[in-house]
């Protein structure tokens, strides 16, 4: 800052070491966000002077410190949304393997749904089978008496 050799004109108008009027700029960077400085308007050129200077008065940093806090809720809200969306993807993704696991568990009752109809008459067969043996042996004995 060269403020020893500033000139005010009005409230935000400075002369600079040329003799111009300086550009008022609003800063955008992350340090100085939404901040007012005053500069050669030949800032970097070959015949230009290196004038700068913050331009701040209480009602611009009161409502700049707001707007700054406004912008790191934001910053905030938004990283919180990110997290929440990172979250739901997950969840997302977990249901989808839930209802893949469900449908693989339904087809899987089907099959042994399946298997116990086509065992059935089997065991069925053998059980008259084993029924009929026992059978023929009691009244063997019976008839043997
Ligand atoms: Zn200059």
């Amino acid at each position: 800052m060269q403020a020893d050799h500033a000139l005010v004109i009005a409230d935000y108008e400075r002369i600079c070491n040329c003799g111009f009027r300086c550009m008022i700029i609003t800063s955008m960077t992350a340090k100085n966000p939404i901040r007012r400085y005053a500069r050669c308007k030949r800032f970097d050129k070959p015949r230009g002077c290196n004038f700068f200077e913050w331009v701040d008065d209480s009602l611009y940093n009161r409502v700049r410190s707001s707007v700054v806090g406004l912008m790191l809720k934001n910053e905030t809200l938004l990283a919180k949304n990110e997290e929440r969306m990172k979250q739901l993807k997950e969840w997302e993704i977990a249901e989808e393997n839930l209802s893949r696991i469900k449908q693989k568990n339904l087809s899987l009752k089907m099959k042994v749904k399946a298997c116990h109809n086509r065992e059935r008459p089997v065991i069925w067969t053998m059980l008259t089978f084993v029924v009929n043996v026992a059978a023929g042996y009691v009244l063997n004995s019976v008839t043997r008496m």
